[in-house]
């Protein structure tokens, strides 16, 4: 028997199936925005970063992993260090077109959308920040947030979280400039 864990499943995909060409150099992880602020356990697979959010929902089907096409700001930068030069972005694309969104990724949207309601507004995102110093102060131990409670707790299971910083820079701007 053949155990090829998916392969041959990736291979059937024309354009997803230049993934398989990735000789593990790490280079996309480490120019990714999104995997400098979540770290390698938020993947949930032996393949992290960009190359991960392509590789793992073929491997293992899309509808096991629909929320990593996802995790990318589609930013380039990936396809740019590549030096088998995958792309990237456009089999994310490819593989979001194929997902079948859950209903976890589906409360993760409206999260997304109560933010870009809070930060597209100045005095929204100033009282956010007020509300954050006052609501973390049980939380910072060292300087970081170690432990969010539920239902945020997935976030620091395997990674410590920088809190509201005591002041904002239009704050502090104000303070030196007036
Ligand atoms: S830069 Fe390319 S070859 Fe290197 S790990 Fe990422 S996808 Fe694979």
């Amino acid at each position: 028997m053949l155990l090829d864990y998916g392969r041959t499943n990736v291979l059937r995909d024309e354009e997803g199936r230049q993934a398989l060409h990735c000789i593990s150099c790490s280079a996309c992880l480490n120019v990714c925005p999104v995997y400098s602020r979540t770290g390698g356990h938020a993947y949930g697979s032996v393949y992290p970063g960009p190359i991960g959010a392509i590789l793992t929902p073929q491997l293992v089907g899309i509808e096991n992993a629909s929320s990593l096409p996802f995790a990318s700001s589609l930013c380039g930068a990936c396809y740019e260090v590549c030096p088998v030069k995958i792309d990237i972005p456009t089999v994310l694309l490819h593989l979001r077109n194929r997902a079948v969104i859950p209903v976890a990724a589906r409360r993760e949207g409206s999260v997304m959308l109560l933010e870009a309601w809070v930060f597209g507004n100045r005095r929204r995102f100033a009282l956010a920040q007020r509300i954050g110093r006052l609501a973390q102060r049980p939380l910072v131990r060292g300087g970081m947030i170690r432990r969010l409670p539920p239902p945020l707790a997935a976030w620091t299971r395997s990674r410590d979280l920088r809190p509201v910083a005591a002041e904002s820079f239009r704050d502090w701007w104000k303070r030196e400039r007036s």
